[in-house]
């Protein structure tokens, strides 16, 4: 068999990612770990994260990653920051190839994540981080005492709200339509909160933000009534949105086993249906979507493909 063939690739460079490539490296599997000119995944977006264990004083999302990266390549782990165009699993070695260079593999473990699904607007580009975010549980408790909105008619968005009731002295939700995808049971728990007011037949239009030296911060949003197609400004600290995530399996369509959203189907453990093909992270994950659980399958996919290549009598 071709010297060039890697015992694993792993793709992706967020929580799973690094925590395959450490788990792999330290089997001395030699992991090629494609981490995405992005690198970093969704804490990059975030600020301080302060739910990882290990950190009782917090950790800046970006510092976390920065870590995570140093300590895989620390254990031989090459990284590269490039992203995966296209994927060969129909026969083995497995293809995976760049923009610019081609590689062959006896496994591969997808830790590719998901994107939070935005509105698009360029004010919610520009304040992410400062205001706008897409993640109670990490950012909710910087809005102690503040007014923020939760923009979204989903299960996420009311979970967020009532999270975020811990925090904040007011949480709109502001939705679309007056009809929601949500459950009952969590509608109704929103409903019942007193903190939470209902903004419904509405969407935000723009964020607008202030500017104290060079930080910028939420002063509030424009919303538009989709049934009059009136304009309203609202006064808030914080906008969190809310609408779904999108995982980033566009490469893997026809390769693998997805299920109706485009989330990676395993089967047992981190096993995908195609035998070597393992996966780990937000990119299976429709419940929890945390670095801390996303990082814990990455380890359980990293020892998956290890002991898988052994059996196959390939790495022992
Ligand atoms: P979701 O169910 O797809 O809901 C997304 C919401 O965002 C919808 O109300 C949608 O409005 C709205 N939306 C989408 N694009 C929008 C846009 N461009 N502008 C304004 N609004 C937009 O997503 P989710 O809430 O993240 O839930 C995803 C899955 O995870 C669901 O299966 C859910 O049950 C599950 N989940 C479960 C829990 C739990 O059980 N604890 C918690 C969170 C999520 P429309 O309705 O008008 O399309």
């Amino acid at each position: 068999m071709s010297e060039n063939v890697r015992n694993v690739i792993i793709i992706g460079g967020g929580p799973s990612g690094y925590t395959a490539g450490i788990y792999a490296a330290r089997a001395e599997l030699k992991p090629l770990l494609l981490a995405g000119y992005q690198a970093g995944g969704q804490l990059m977006l975030t600020t301080e994260v302060e739910n990882f264990p290990g950190f009782k004083d917090g950790i800046q999302g970006q510092d976390l990653m920065e870590e995570m990266r140093a300590q895989a390549a620390k254990f031989g782990a090459e990284i590269i920051n490039e992203d995966v165009t296209e994927v060969d699993f129909t026969q083995r070695p497995f293809t995976v190839k760049t923009y610019s260079a081609e590689y062959k593999a006896h496994s591969v473990i997808i830790s590719t994540g998901a994107s939070a699904r935005w509105l698009g607007l360029e004010s919610e580009k520009r304040l992410t981080g400062s205001g706008v975010s897409s993640c109670a549980t990490c950012d909710g408790a910087f809005f102690k005492d503040k007014v923020v909105c939760v923009v979204g008619g989903g299960d996420s968005a009311m979970e967020e709200a009532s999270f975020l009731t811990r925090y904040a002295k007011k949480v709109y939700i502001i939705h679309r339509r007056e009809g929601f995808r949500a459950s009952k049971i969590m509608l109704d728990r929103a409903k019942e909160n007193p903190k939470i007011e209902f903004l419904l037949n509405r969407v935000v239009e723009d964020i607008y933000s202030k500017k104290d030296g060079f930080l910028e911060s939420v002063t509030g949003v424009k919303l538009k009534n989709t049934v009059t197609g009136e304009f309203e400004d609202l006064d808030l600290d914080g906008v969190f949105i809310a609408i779904g995530h999108i995982p980033n399996t566009g490469i893997f369509k026809n390769q693998i086993e997805l299920d109706e959203k485009g989330y990676v189907l395993t089967q047992k453990y981190t096993y995908t249906n195609i035998e070597g093909v393992f996966a780990a992270g937000d990119v299976v994950d429709t419940r929890y979507r945390q670095a801390i659980t996303a990082a814990g399958m990455g380890c359980q996919a990293a020892i998956d493909a290890t002991r898988w290549l052994e059996d196959q009598g390939i790495h022992t």
